[in-house]
């Protein structure tokens, strides 16, 4: 109510007043701005599978696919559901954490060592590089902070996960940690793969954002791995640095405060 304010306050202290509606309106109209684009992104992924499965099964269904089509079809439909099943989960996901930040209700914080969390990504992830041709190893000191043990797992799994998909057979992906003296403490995942354009480094960690949308359905993308990293790292207070060149390789690090 700026009526009933300008009675008892200085002109002078009205500005920054008056400013912060302003701004408190923008933040919002973009927020809501957000949100739409959000939905309308979703609602289009989501379409897309569904239009193909719904295809297929009309296809078994009316008879029109021959019987020695059928196993390739109910492949093709159990591939687009997969599909829908890690979108969902993806959303879901990045939901939750959008509800974290917020809330400022943080995770269950703990110190864990990101050496133990790049031991264990390798180890999860080795049958899925061996089908690849990539070589995954880990290499690095013992770098204690104070974490959610669950949300680093994740983030390292994304970042580890995109190093092997955006990668040539025979490529090598190699997680890293390090702890500085001034310290603070880092995870690395560096990579030999296709690299990330230039022009494009800026938005790879937004929501739906791809380089290379076939490359990235091709191999089971969502669109959404690198935005959930970003906000792992944001409830982490930590930053990420993405250095990459095209042809050469891409190196993600994310870098934390030490656990004291
Ligand atoms: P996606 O599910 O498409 O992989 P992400 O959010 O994980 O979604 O990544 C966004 C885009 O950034 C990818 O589609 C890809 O174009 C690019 N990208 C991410 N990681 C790498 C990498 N290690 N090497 C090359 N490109 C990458």
């Amino acid at each position: 109510d700026l009526e009933h304010i300008q009675e008892n306050v200085p002109y002078k202290e009205l500005i920054p007043f008056a400013e912060s509606i302003h701004s408190d309106r923008l933040l919002r109209e973009n927020n809501e701005k957000m949100r739409q684009e959000f939905t309308a992104n979703v609602s289009h992924e989501l379409k897309t599978p569904l239009t193909s499965i719904s295809g297929y099964a009309e296809l078994i269904e009316t008879g029109i696919a021959k019987p020695a089509d059928v196993p390739e079809f109910g492949r093709k439909i159990h591939v687009e559901a997969s599909r829908m099943i890690q979108l969902v989960n993806d959303i879901l996901q990045l939901s939750h954490l959008d509800n974290v930040s917020e809330s400022h209700d943080t995770p269950q914080m703990e110190t864990v060592d990101l050496l133990d969390v790049a031991k264990e990504c390798v180890e999860r992830q080795k049958v899925n590089a061996q089908k690849s041709f990539i070589s995954l190893t880990y290499i690095g000191e013992s770098a204690p902070i104070l974490g959610s043990r669950s949300l680093l797992d994740e983030l390292c799994q994304n970042l580890c996960d995109n190093a092997i998909r955006y990668n040539h057979p025979g490529g090598k992906v190699q997680l890293i940690t390090a702890c500085a003296r001034d310290g603070h403490c880092s995870l690395t995942v560096k990579d030999n793969g296709i690299g990330i354009p230039k022009e494009a480094q800026s938005s790879v960690f937004e929501r739906f954002y791809r380089v290379d949308k076939s490359r990235s359905k091709a191999t089971g993308g969502t669109g959404l791995g690198l935005a959930i990293v970003k906000h792992i790292a944001r409830i982490h207070n930590a930053r990420i640095k993405l250095e990459s060149e095209v042809d050469v390789g891409t190196t993600i690090t994310v870098i934390f405060e030490t656990a004291h």
